[in-house]
């Protein structure tokens, strides 16, 4: 039964007495966090991640083992173990069924989205539905088939990250602040928050990623922004493209209109270099390519490079050994070529800033800074159009496109566990809700509580009442999107208000409130003004969320996989540590002035280690540790009793064969 608005609407918009510094719940949220040490600033990117901290007002972006400032967010599963980031990425080609990436395309979606569907015939793992229309993907790990979470997943990644922050500040981390696009819904932010709790992170805040942006370049930028300023993010990343438009005060954040597309980046201009090439090669050499997954994987490779290279060359050079039947490919691709293959896909970016720019009802001339992230704004054709488009107006590049995020989100981790440095003053931080959220009302039209756009936090209220005589519930649907009809958006979730006081129609007052948190998630209640009785809901969507007995279970499951790398870890460190030990013995038998037959008899033992080794590259920690101590007590006793310059010549016994 739907609800009557016709009576008193009583908006409480409390989003200017309650912005982040101000509440006195910040202060305690501050004193809680404070005390567990640097909070980092995530970016959880559909191909790339990177992890940031700031201190003393200083940020650096954090490089993992490999020296790379971004990861790789990707996570391969084989017979023996699981990869994460550029050990996952470098293997795709030879174990592509269990190796996912653009687990950011999956988080928070139920199985039967459209954009799922899409996707996922075009993946070359296994996409499938768990229960309760949630996705999963499936892999086999260990010789066993396994299906994982797209929280599980970006789990993974967030704590390879966490890994590399704590590698770097050389203390546990357990709190970051996570960027998400702007345009994810709640159901998709409360999976991410969900990611970090699975890899042991406790998440601050989820901050739009062109906030986090803006941030950056303001931080970066010589005007401290004491006038608005309107800043248009263009943000074109490996895999997604977004345009944000923010107006910028004081260091307050409104996102003004987002626009896009979630299939356009750095892998489409690759792919199409790749079409190219795999062309050449026919014409060339009569072979077709595209039977091998791993030459396609060569091939592809070679494309991201080159492109790269176009970006500051003019001329390309590709050269592949044995790439298909054993014949080499060489091959030289000018930057007007490329530019020619990816024309249209480039010009699509500059629409999508027209559609951007329109929705935010800004002109042109009104756009005051124009920042590029993300690292495929690096093309020049990209540069050149975009500047055209706003009439020669020059770029802003100050900031480095593959970091500026993970740098924004840093700041704000700091500033939330209460680190005020200089700098970071008078950052508040404000952002908008994506999409309008109301009630469906008589007829199935969707009356709009929260407008889309509206700063948050923000909390508003309105009066309800029966459209029957003793009706005695009422039954609330929310909904979110922009359609005036209720069918064509989409349903979150119902609140039941039952046991209602008999009363003629439209006598009952039913208060009914939506709030939305800094993480933009929504809580929806209802309160019959007369009883008090009350039921709320916060809102997830469960067909796209994890129950609690899912998480608990997930986060077990966690805990026993990080147990088992570490035990593998381990087991990989005494089996290093015996080689080193045979070598470091047998340079000492070699070195040291020995007896013949004690210098024998130590290089036999250190020969029988080694192929004992090569036999056993899987037996427990323990033999590995027990064979060194044998190796080291026999061939040291020997090498210190034996040498012939001293006065103990070799009389046999010790180190006989075992
Ligand atoms: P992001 O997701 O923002 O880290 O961007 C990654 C994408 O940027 C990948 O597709 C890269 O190939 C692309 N990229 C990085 N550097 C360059 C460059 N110099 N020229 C062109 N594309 C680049």
């Amino acid at each position: 039964m739907g609800a009557d608005l016709s009576h008193e609407n009583a908006h409480d918009h409390t989003t200017n007495g309650s912005t982040p510094h101000s509440a006195p719940g910040f202060r305690s949220e501050v004193a809680r966090t404070l005390s567990k040490g640097p909070a980092v600033g995530i970016d959880l990117g559909t191909t790339y991640s990177c992890v940031a901290v700031c201190q003393r007002g200083k940020v650096d972006i954090i490089a993992n083992d490999h020296s790379n400032r971004i990861t790789p967010s990707y996570v391969a599963f084989t017979d023996r173990e699981r990869l994460v980031g550029e050990p996952a990425e470098i293997q795709v080609g030879l174990n592509p069924e269990n190796t996912v990436f653009s687990a950011k395309r999956l988080i928070g979606r139920p199985f039967d989205d459209p954009l799922v569907q899409s996707n996922l015939k075009h993946w070359p793992f296994q996409v499938v539905g768990g229960g309760g229309g949630k996705v999963k993907v499936q892999v086999s790990y260990r010789g066993l088939e396994k299906a994982f979470y797209p929280e599980e997943i970006s789990a993974m990644v967030l704590s390879k990250l966490k890994q590399v922050a704590e590698a770097y500040l050389g203390r546990p981390v357990t709190q970051a602040v996570i960027t998400v696009p702007a345009y994810f819904n709640d159901a998709q932010r409360q999976a991410t928050i969900d990611a970090g709790a699975i890899a042991g992170l406790q998440v601050l805040r989820v901050i739009n990623e062109p906030t986090a942006a803006a941030i950056a370049y303001g931080l970066n930028s010589s005007s401290k922004w004491k006038t608005k300023r309107n800043i248009l993010i263009f943000d074109l990343g490996g895999g997604t493209f977004d345009v944000s438009i923010l107006a910028v005060q004081d260091g307050i954040f409104e996102v003004m209109a987002t626009a896009g597309d979630t299939h356009l980046g750095g892998e489409d201009f690759d792919k199409r270099l790749m079409d190219h090439l795999a062309q050449e090669f026919r014409n060339k050499h009569k072979e077709d390519i595209s039977q091998s997954k791993k030459a396609l994987q060569r091939l592809r490779a070679a494309c991201e490079k080159a492109k790269r290279t176009l970006s500051s060359n003019v001329t390309a050079n590709i050269n592949i050994d044995a790439l298909y039947k054993g014949v080499d490919f060489h091959a030289t691709i000018t930057r007007a070529s490329f530019e020619d293959l990816c024309s249209d896909l480039f010009q699509a970016t500059v629409r999508h800033v027209e559609r951007a720019l329109g929705d935010s009802g800004f002109k042109k001339t009104q756009i005051h800074d124009i920042v590029l992230v993300g690292g495929s704004t690096r093309i020049p054709m990209i540069q050149r159009l975009l500047s055209k488009f706003f009439d020669g107006q020059e770029l802003s590049k100050t900031i480095n496109p593959d970091e500026a995020v993970a740098y924004g989100a840093a700041v704000q981790a700091a500033i939330l566990t209460g680190h005020r440095y200089q700098n970071l003053q008078n950052l508040l931080l404000l952002d908008v809700t994506p999409v309008s959220l109301g009630l469906e009302t008589v007829g199935g039209v969707m009356d709009v509580v929260i407008k889309r756009n509206s700063p948050i936090p923000t909390k508003e209220t309105r009066n309800f009442s029966t459209t029957e005589d003793n009706q005695s519930s009422l039954f609330l649907q929310i909904y979110e999107g922009e359609r005036t009809l209720t069918k064509h958006n989409r349903l979150l979730g119902t609140v039941t208000l039952s046991g209602l006081q008999p009363a003629p129609r439209c006598v009952p007052v039913i208060v009914v409130t939506f709030v939305i948190d800094h993480n933009n998630i929504l809580t929806v209640s209802a309160m019959e003004r007369n009883t008090g009785k009350t039921n709320q809901l916060t809102v997830t969507d469960t067909r796209g969320r994890l129950d609690r007995e899912e998480m608990e279970r997930i986060l077990q499951e966690e805990e026993d996989y990080r147990a088992r790398e570490k035990a593998e870890q381990e087991k990989i460190e005494a089996l290093n540590s015996l080689e080193s030990t045979t070598l470091q013995l047998k340079r000492a038998a070699v070195e040291t002035v020995l007896d013949d037959r004690a210098k024998r008899r130590v290089l036999e033992m250190c020969e029988e280690t080694t192929a004992w080794m090569e036999d056993n590259q899987l037996a427990p920690k323990k033999e590995y540790e027990e064979r060194k101590r044998e190796l080291e007590e026999v061939c040291s006793s020997i090498i210190t009793h034996f040498t012939t310059d001293g006065e103990k010549p070799y009389k046999g016994g010790l180190g006989e064969k075992r």
